[in-house]
């Protein structure tokens, strides 16, 4: 871990650093922007054959795109009963998570006669992509798909390049009926634009590598997404955290890419050193998470409690890591936030019920995590009686005249007459 400090003859680079770190997200999806937007491109030309060119390019997959549920329930059946027992736990977490998440519907009637409210509906469609690349996630299938379900939504579709039995069992669990063999960006354009086989999707959510994130990105001027959830981003900010604890986090969300960011944010000198020491014991055999501690691992020593508080805002991390429920108080940005010595990052990745597709690239300024509000869209409505229009509807002539927009105001004089009669 590179440990820099942000006071004295340090701050200069220390806030260099902080402005090269917040530049991020959008920094490495313009690389790869290119090569996935010819992707792009090919499948909209061609269609199936194209996802299934790149599936044998990338994945060294070759023929049925469909999973079938035969093969979903065969991967069920041949999961080790611990595991089963663990996906079930999982599952169980996340449905009961997104139902208490759920939102009302309601009216109410803020002038007389005139009553406005919302009504809940589900999408339509989704697609929920599901990594595969360097790991199955199995974990990220349930995490997409039941907060879909819960939400009522009728088709879910599911794409991972080279699905894992782990991931084909979660499938059979979560009640999965649509599912792709393919990856990347081949695979968020067909759920953006279809292709033969695959029908296109009112909305594409899931997290993914830089080519899925930047790819999602293109996607979004054809359907909805839920947001760039690319390379994982771990944010410690501890003033009296233990040290081991601090690192075995910093050192676990650094396997999951050789492009995670892991910071430690402290104004304690001793813990920032422990930590280094405790970084580079724990990663000693761990290749993956030692590429990217040494590329972006960092611990911003400050000189206040305040300052670590303030860059750790600045930094709008995908996961937070505070000491105690105080420090929610002057959380403003992050995904999602694990509070103490006994939450570990891991945890909320799997088991507590939180969805574990967060928003990176400092999207945490603007949005939380996955939720069953990505799968619903709020509707509103308003109903008047005659005697609420004939309130109202002076003024919203006055606005509309002000406008210049003399049919919306005769709009209102028409009915407000048919009211008077
Ligand atoms: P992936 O499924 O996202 O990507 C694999 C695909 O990338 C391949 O199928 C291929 O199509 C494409 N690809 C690979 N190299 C390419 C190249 N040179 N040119 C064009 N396309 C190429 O799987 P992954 O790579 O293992 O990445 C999973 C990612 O998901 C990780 O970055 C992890 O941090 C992230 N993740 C994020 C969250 C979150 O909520 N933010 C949650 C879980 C996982």
């Amino acid at each position: 871990m590179k440990l820099i400090k942000t006071t004295g003859r340090n701050a200069k680079d220390a806030y260099a650093l902080l402005a090269t770190l917040e530049r991020r997200g959008a920094v490495k999806t313009a690389e790869v922007e290119p090569t996935v937007r010819k992707i792009m491109q090919e499948v909209q030309k061609k269609g199936d054959k194209a996802l299934l060119k790149f599936a044998e390019k990338f994945d060294s997959l070759q023929g049925h795109l469909r999973v079938t549920a035969g093969e979903m329930l065969d991967a069920w059946n041949a999961t080790p009963e611990p595991l089963q027992q663990a996906m079930q736990i999982a599952a169980e977490n996340i449905r009961s998570f997104a139902e208490q998440q759920k939102p009302d519907e309601w009216t109410t009637e803020n002038t007389p006669g005139v009553t406005v409210g919302q009504i809940i509906r589900p999408l339509e469609s989704v697609g929920c992509y599901v990594p595969g690349g360097r790991y199955p996630l199995p974990s990220t299938l349930l995490m997409t798909t039941i907060p879909a379900k819960v939400a009522g939504v009728e088709r879910i579709v599911v794409c991972s390049p080279k699905p894992a039995r782990e991931t084909l069992a979660a499938a059979h669990l979560a009640g999965v009926t649509e599912m792709y063999r393919t990856g990347g960006a081949q695979a968020i354009a067909a759920m953006a634009y279809g292709t033969e086989t695959i029908a296109r999707v009112a909305k594409i959510v899931g997290p993914g590598n830089l080519y899925v994130t930047a790819a999602k990105i293109i996607a979004s001027t054809e359907c909805g997404i839920d947001m760039p959830a690319g390379p994982t981003e771990i944010v410690v900010t501890s003033q009296v955290g233990d040290a081991a604890g601090i690192a075995a986090d910093l050192v676990a969300q650094a396997e999951h890419d050789p492009e995670t960011l892991a910071v430690l944010v402290t104004a304690d000198s001793q813990l920032a050193k422990q930590v280094v020491n405790e970084v580079k014991e724990q990663a000693k055999n761990n290749k993956l998470a030692q590429v990217s501690i040494k590329a972006r691992g960092t611990i911003f020593l400050c000189g206040s409690v305040e300052e670590a508080r303030f860059i750790t805002n600045r930094l709008a991390p995908e996961h937070l890591t505070v000491d105690s429920v105080e420090d929610l108080a002057w959380v403003k940005n992050a995904g999602s936030v694990f509070i103490g010595n006994y939450s570990p990052q891991s945890m909320g990745d799997y088991i507590s019920g939180p969805n574990h597709v967060l928003p990176t690239g400092r999207v945490g300024r603007m949005r939380g995590g996955l939720s069953i509000y990505d799968f619903l869209k709020v509707i509103t409505v308003q109903n008047y009686t005659a005697a609420g229009l004939a309130k109202l509807g002076p003024h919203a002539i006055a606005l509309a005249e002000a406008e210049g927009l003399t049919a919306h105001a005769q709009s209102v004089r028409v009915r407000m007459k048919a009211g008077k009669r």
